[in-house]
């Protein structure tokens, strides 16, 4: 018997959780973190409805925090198991999960310190002891390669674009009488966009299970180089400051690499770029090691070797390198992390920059809903940081185009190929309209069933 259940990104993009139970063997696809929020980010604390120590293996897509953030509570609470995944997702979920721990170290400490806390004492989800116990527990699988996972049992993955090292991963099940496959998307990633990696067509499969976080809308056509060099040139002309909140994995490169070809291609001055966020400085490091892995114009780089390198990438690694950058005067870049502006170091630049009209603020990607970013994206012009509210009078702009996403149509071009036809698609990682705005586009182009899991529904294959 084989069962499925959705223990996370049900209804929500956050918290990917997805066991698949094979007679008496238990794979967990993906060990997320529950982000934004505060009632999502609860469920981070409550008890799982199944036992850590009886899993198998963890079975790991990428290395966002939402598919990777809650591995080091896993093995607190029992799991002793493999965890697999493709070379760089090791490498960066090794220092994603070092990070999260210290920042939650941190924000407890905080927390306590200045009593701003309904719990007594504040904890961190997880220590950074406990992620370090994660790192011995790794074993890189390679795009294409078959696995073993145990008798009769056996795991593909597949390029999936979106970030590096991101993979969907087929898991097979053949008894010699019954063949059964589930594929698990991950996420999937946009068609040439720069430096990623376009996805790579599915296998055919039984069961899918498919992510929807832009079911039913579709990215505006967009020229991401043209919006760039206009972004900059602004920037230039102003003297502004240009904030960029980024995924310290993934976006932040992206940005690195598209501002330095435009450098190269001399449509903006030489400038140089302020990376400031320790983890992005790590994940940078990661992304020139994996050269191979991208996508990009190497004719537009001139002899660089690596393609998010240069001697204009200036990595802050220290707190008084950050510090300093507050007395930087534009026209200048920094890049920094969160993504959604849910914490890290842009949070000081925000509420050091917001005030002051000559600041840009440029927005890229998805804005999950009760994060800071999502209120200043929705045109609020008050917002309260770190409990201090912050007048908004930067300049605030949206870079569409950047998206890690594949929109509804493309993920419809994603699952164009010929003879897939699954007996049952599971709608997951989408807030709750996009996930059934995505199942009726499927059903209607494909004539697929598709079914949208509610949280901890356990389904029979
Ligand atoms: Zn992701």
């Amino acid at each position: 018997m084989i069962t499925l259940g959705i223990h996370g990104a049900a209804k929500t993009v956050t918290g990917s959780k997805y066991l698949l139970t094979i007679n008496d063997r238990k794979f967990l696809v993906d060990c997320g973190m529950f982000q934004g929020r505060r009632d999502i980010r609860r469920k981070n604390w409550e008890e799982l409805p199944f036992q850590p120590a009886e899993i198998d293996a963890v079975i790991l897509t990428h290395a966002h925090i939402d598919h990777i953030g809650y591995l080091p509570k896993l093995v607190a609470l029992g799991f002793k198991g493999e965890i697999l995944a493709t070379a760089p997702t090791i490498d960066m979920a090794k220092v994603l999960l070092a990070d999260s721990a210290k920042i939650q170290e941190e924000d407890a400490e905080y927390r306590n310190r200045k009593g701003i806390t309904r719990h007594k004492p504040a904890l961190p989800l997880f220590t950074s002891d406990d992620a370090k116990l994660v790192n011995s527990m790794f074993r890189p699988v390679s795009y294409g390669q078959w696995v073993e996972l145990g008798k009769e049992l056996k795991l593909r993955y597949y390029i999936a674009g979106h970030i590096l090292g991101a993979a969907s991963v087929e898991i097979v099940h053949n008894d010699g009488n019954l063949r059964r496959s589930v594929l698990f998307s991950g996420d999937i990633g946009r068609y040439a966009v720069p430096l990623v990696s376009d996805p790579q067509p599915p296998p055919v499969t039984d069961y899918l299970v498919c992510e929807s976080t832009y079911g039913g809308k579709v990215h505006p056509p967009s020229d991401t180089f043209h919006e760039m060099s206009e972004l900059l040139n602004d920037v230039v002309d102003r003297k502004s400051v240009l904030l960029f909140p980024a995924f310290a994995v993934g976006r932040t490169q992206q940005l690195i690499y598209m501002i330095n070809v435009l450098i190269k291609q001399k449509q903006i001055p030489q400038m140089d770029i302020n990376i400031d966020s320790p983890m992005a400085v790590k994940a940078t490091d990661i992304y020139c090691r994996y050269s191979e892995y991208h996508s990009v114009n190497k004719d537009l780089l001139g002899g660089e070797k690596c393609p998010v390198g240069g001697k204009n990438v200036i990595l802050h690694r220290k707190r008084k390198a950050s510090k300093k950058l507050n007395e930087l005067k534009g026209p200048g870049i920094i890049i920094s992390a969160s993504g959604m502006l849910s914490g890290g170091r842009i949070l000081h630049h925000l509420i050091n920059r917001l005030p002051d009209p000559q600041t840009t603020l440029a927005l890229v990607g998805f804005m999950a809903e009760g994060t800071l970013g999502r209120r200043i994206s929705d045109g609020e012009k008050t917002v309260r940081i770190h409990k201090t509210p912050i007048e908004v009078n930067a300049k605030v702009v949206h870079q569409p185009g950047l998206s890690g996403h594949a929109d509804s149509y493309e993920l419809l071009h994603w699952l164009d190929r010929e003879n897939l036809n699954p007996s049952r698609v599971f709608v997951v990682h989408g807030e709750e309209s996009r996930s059934e705005a995505m199942a009726e586009q499927i059903r209607n182009e494909k004539g697929w069933k598709c079914l949208v899991p509610e949280m901890d529904q356990t389904i029979e294959l």
